[in-house]
């Protein structure tokens, strides 16, 4: 089965969240499930230094009118094959994939991410003029949510389109005048095309027009048929409901394993989860200017720092917190004020809280192996990566009960508990949560039980990628 699966990120080449996580490593598990899976990503200037044996592919001429266009054939540094879309006018330049070094979005995203969409559709059309043609085209989020919509437009035969939605939020809405920019007629400017509110959507485009919509978690795919969780778009997706599936997401063991994780100052695995996470403590206060107290229960934050992560609730307990005597280290990236309110804390209760701002991927890893805790005290979450890694380091994640995070932690009151669910987002719900969480650690042996657990967790890519599998071959039956 061909499939050629279209992102905006892809770890290692580009991250910025969960979608890179997933567009790393669910191909890779892909093709060890046998499937001929390509992939395709922008030419940022990360992606053409980080991809590997890049030689020409197709020429694409000026499709849109943006600029020239080519597809480089590579490689993923895994062994992945790859094209990077290579439009220098809209790709080759600083800062982020999204925005720029003031993250302001970039001003041409409508552009850089049509001309994405409409390479991956065109690539599904015809093929690389080497006889490669996909059988399904699989795009992810509303950077990509373009090219379905291409495809229906473009007559004749084509492949069976797959869209996943990895977080409702962000659609990619843009004002009317850019239709025809992106090479779509009025006629789609309607509630039945991508309009949506007056804008044109792509995540909307998307949704309307690819064979099968698929969202990262269970409960998730349910959530996002409420009003209350739908953005907008629960309308469309319970019109939709009987091509809409939830796959869980999984976690890349390869990299997220305190056994091998080559940031840690020491490696650790469930029978030595006890002193290697000591080591790691340790370690983590030394570099972040924590008190060295081993006994301390260390509550680690890693998380993009935006409405939905409830990081408001972290900065509403964290008093209380650091008085019951727990210390707090966070490592996000986002808001602006929320950002200065977790330095004001820092700087306030000098010695129990850390906080760096800014993604820094091996103080990630650092964090997940030296704390006890990790807050995931989100609103809403499609599936939620963090938690997962958590839990393979023995780091029992304290979490709200929606989306993913409802469907992969287990709490601790039950019999198979591997961490702490909580349901109300406020501060007094996750305070409660956070008072069990004092409660067991001071308990060694009932807190060792969980950890074991939470350890023992196999939330690898292989079930994954065979749900992914059969997914595809719906697409491929809608299509038909
Ligand atoms: P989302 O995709 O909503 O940001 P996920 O939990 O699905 O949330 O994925 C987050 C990913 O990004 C994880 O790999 C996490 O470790 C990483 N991450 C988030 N913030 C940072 C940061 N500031 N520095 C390093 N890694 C981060």
């Amino acid at each position: 089965m061909k499939i050629l699966f279209v992102t905006s990120e892809a770890h290692p080449l580009v991250k910025t969240g969960g979608l890179g996580d997933v567009a790393g490593a669910l191909p890779d598990a892909l093709a060890a499930e046998g499937l001929d899976v390509r992939m395709m990503i922008p030419g940022y200037p990360a992606a053409l230094e980080r991809a590997e044996r890049l030689t020409d592919g197709p020429d694409l001429g000026d499709p849109l009118g943006f600029g020239r266009t080519r597809l480089i054939s590579a490689r993923m540094p895994g062994g992945v094959p790859l094209w990077l879309v290579d439009c220098p006018i809209l790709f080759d330049r600083p800062g982020g994939p999204y925005n720029d070094a003031s993250r302001a979005d970039w001003p041409d995203n409508h552009r850089r991410f049509a001309t994405l969409s409409w390479a991956a559709a065109y690539l599904g059309k015809v093929g690389d003029g080497k006889a490669w043609l996909p059988a399904v085209v699989h795009a992810n989020d509303w950077q990509t949510g373009l090219a379905p919509v291409y495809l229906k437009q473009w007559r004749g035969p084509g492949p069976g389109s797959l869209i996943t939605i990895h977080n409702i939020l962000f659609q990619g809405r843009f004002p009317r005048a850019i239709l025809e920019e992106v090479g779509l007629g009025p006629d789609l400017f309607d509630i039945d095309g991508v309009e949506f509110h007056g804008a044109v959507s792509f995540l909307k485009g998307g949704l309307r027009f690819a064979d099968r919509i698929n969202t990262v978690s269970p409960t998730y795919a349910r959530e996002i048929q409420t009003p209350e969780m739908g953005a907008g778009l629960d309308g469309l997706l319970r019109h939709r409901k009987a091509a809409l599936s939830g796959i869980l997401n999984g976690a890349d063991y390869a990299i997220w394993d305190p056994a091998r994780n080559p940031n840690l100052i020491r490696n650790y695995d469930a029978e030595t989860v006890a002193e290697g996470k000591a080591a790691c403590k340790r370690d983590l206060q030394m570099r972040m200017d924590l008190a060295p107290r081993p006994e301390a229960p260390l509550f680690g934050v890693v998380s993009r720092i935006s409405d939905q992560k409830g990081l408001d609730l972290v900065l509403a307990v964290a008093d209380r917190l650091v008085e019951a005597g727990g210390q707090l280290v966070v490592l996000g990236s986002g808001e602006a004020a929320e950002e200065a309110e977790f330095r004001r804390l820092a700087e306030a209760r000098q010695g129990s809280v850390a906080v760096q701002i800014g993604y820094d991927e091996p103080l990630a890893h650092r964090i997940q192996a030296a704390a006890d805790a990790l807050l995931v005290p989100s609103r809403f979450e499609p599936c939620g990566l963090t938690q997962l890694y958590a839990m393979r380091f023995g780091t029992l994640p304290v979490a709200r009960r929606t989306g993913g995070l409802a469907d992969t932690v287990i709490d601790a009151r039950e019999p198979n508990g591997t961490g702490f669910l909580f349901d109300t987002a406020s501060a007094v719900g996750l305070w409660t949560a956070l008072e069990r969480v004092f409660a067991l650690h001071a308990d060694a042996t009932a807190w060792q039980a969980v950890r074991q657990r939470a350890m023992r967790q196999d939330f690898g890519w292989t079930r994954a990628a065979r749900a992914y599998r059969d997914l595809y071959r719906k697409t491929i039956e809608t299509a038909n």
